[in-house]
């Protein structure tokens, strides 16, 4: 039954830039997109390159209608857009929030992407209904007995985490995201509080963000996998999913990582883009 569904599926797990490649394959390499269905409702966590893929997989089944909730602007969560191909389709309806970033907004960001000199194309080939709407961290968007939070992430020029509760079960989604540089992120403790599954921002080993291999990446916007698992065990989550891979992480290093902290913890994982993940 249709209702009876809540899950996830990331079409997207690399952070800053796509990075195929066959030592990548096994994790992916397109930049972030995660799928969500509550009941019979589509929606989609922003538009990286793994987007394509999820268009391809709405192909075999329009017309459909899709919320899209953005995370925030940067190239990585905004470039598959113009080569989702439902949006050329007619008969499909989309609706697109998004916070207000630097004083940007999708809508301009998109029709920025898709413009000459950098685009053949424009929004004005666009065949099905896509509207925008805008949001502000703390908003709630409410879908019948789907309800989404929203809360404002360390992260420069903002991000717009997403708290999902349907049917009892949580999903919350917090990436781009910064850890402070000393102690806890006690309003990210909040907002993931026991989440039955927490996406989250680990891109970085310890030793990158400090600067002990190559530049300090501290500001960057991002956490570090030790720092996603404490804040993760703060929340009391049921089951923690790391995304955003670092774009130079092979497989083997994915790999080499999990062995290091994942010992003895069957609640913890790296995303693997094409994995559908249950919460219902
Ligand atoms: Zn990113
Ligand atoms: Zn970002």
């Amino acid at each position: 039954m249709g209702s009876d569904q809540f899950f996830l599926r990331y079409w997207g797990v690399r952070g800053s830039i796509p990075a195929p490649g066959p030592d990548t394959v096994r994790y992916g390499g397109n930049t972030t997109c995660i799928e969500v269905q509550a009941g019979d409702r589509l929606l989609c966590i922003d538009g990286g390159t793994g987007v394509r893929l999820y268009g391809q997989d709405l192909m075999k089944r329009l017309p459909v209608q899709v919320t899209f909730l953005m995370t925030h602007l940067h190239w990585d969560h905004v470039q598959g857009f113009p080569f989702f191909t439902p949006f050329l389709v007619p008969g499909n309806h989309f609706k697109i929030y998004s916070g207000h970033h630097n004083g940007g907004n999708i809508h301009g960001v998109l029709k920025q992407l898709m413009a000459q000199p950098a685009f053949p194309i424009s929004m004005d080939a666009f065949q099905s209904e896509v509207g925008f709407s805008f949001i502000e961290p703390g908003d709630r968007i409410e879908m019948g007995d789907l309800k989404i939070d929203t809360m404002l992430l360390r992260h420069p020029g903002g991000v717009l985490g997403y708290r999902f509760e349907y049917r009892g079960k949580v999903f919350v989604h917090a990436s781009d995201w910064e850890h402070p540089d000393e102690g806890m992120d006690e309003e990210f403790i909040e907002f993931a509080r026991d989440a039955d599954i927490l996406s989250v921002d680990a891109t970085y080993t310890n030793e990158e963000y400090e600067g002990r291999c190559g530049p300090s990446r501290r500001g960057w916007g991002h956490a570090s996998h030790e720092a996603a698992i404490a804040h993760a065990d703060a929340a009391g989550v049921k089951r923690t999913v790391m995304c955003h891979h670092e774009q130079t992480r092979t497989d083997g290093g994915l790999d080499d990582i999990a062995a290091r902290l994942f010992v003895g913890r069957s609640d913890l994982e790296f995303a693997l883009e094409g994995r559908r993940i249950d919460l219902l």
